[in-house]
């Protein structure tokens, strides 16, 4: 598997240091495999991929197929695979596969609607022992309904996300793709007992301090009980690329900053002054 985080602390390790580290020998791993496993959903969200519906479709691999394919996936060095859909959960072989794949010695996640995640389902994912398990949300509320078109989405989703969460199961959960109006409370619960938070503003706010989602955030930890440091970098200005090197940099200076060091905390990527 191709570790970004790994990748980027070589990198700021070769900046510090000067010296590039040195080429791996033998055959690369083959690339991460996500994996539709089934069309069918119980969803019919607006912005689907799939074009999925909640029936059977023709043409999908059997359980036996499915094995086979996972035989060629293990002899071209893949190390992951994302059981995908559709929704996976409406597979019956899904946890038969998982364990193959488990056995076969894949990093094995789930990625799943959720909704279909009561405490027997939950039961069996903890069983099943994914090494990750991933759950989309749109927004919060109504707004993740309107784009899953189904009401109450958004409470089955997170429900499920509870259940696993109580079982021990690593899941996540969260994607800020609307801002207004600002979740600012569930910002503020999903950011409760981190040690320093960056904030990655593709935009500048004329004449504020700092970027949009920056102020946003930091608003929303203002006068929360521990709240960590709230660290804002604007970057991808005028097109410009952000490179891993930023990336890692950002990191650094976030690591120092979870250990109490002070510094700059609004900054500029990629930008010469
Ligand atoms: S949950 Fe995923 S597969 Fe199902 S309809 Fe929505 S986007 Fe499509």
């Amino acid at each position: 598997m191709f570790r970004i985080s790994q990748y980027m602390r070589l990198l700021a390790q070769a900046e510090r240091t000067g010296t590039l580290p040195a080429p791996r020998r033998g055959q690369p791993p083959g690339p991460v495999v996500i994996w539709n496993l089934i069309r069918r959903c119980n969803l019919t969200c607006k912005h689907c991929y799939a074009l999925s519906a909640d029936h059977d479709y023709a043409g999908e691999l059997s359980t036996a197929e499915v094995f086979t394919v996972m035989d060629d996936l293990k002899a071209f060095r893949v190390p992951v695979l994302i059981l995908s859909g559709g929704e996976p959960l409406l597979r019956p072989d899904l946890f038969d596969i998982a364990a193959r794949a488990k056995a076969m010695g894949f990093y094995v996640g789930l990625s799943t609607n959720g909704t279909l995640i009561d405490a027997a389902m939950a039961d069996r994912i903890a069983a099943a022992e994914f090494d990750y398990v991933g759950i989309s949300l749109d927004g919060i509320g109504e707004v993740h309904d309107r784009f899953r078109r189904l009401a109450g989405a958004f409470d089955r989703s997170l429900g499920g996300v509870r259940l696993l969460h109580v079982r021990g199961v690593k899941v996540g959960l969260l994607k800020l793709r609307l801002f207004r109006p600002f979740p600012a409370t569930e910002i503020a619960a999903a950011l409760k007992g981190r040690k320093a938070v960056g904030v990655l503003d593709r935009a500048v706010s004329f004449g504020a301090a700092g970027g949009p989602l920056f102020s946003e955030i930091r608003s929303a930890l203002y006068g929360q009980p521990g709240a960590p440091p709230v660290l804002n970098w604007m970057y991808g200005l005028g097109g410009r690329d952000c490179d891993l090197r930023q990336i890692a940099s950002v990191i650094d200076r976030l690591v120092d900053a979870a250990k109490g060091k002070t510094g700059e905390a609004i900054n500029l990527l990629g930008v010469r002054l």
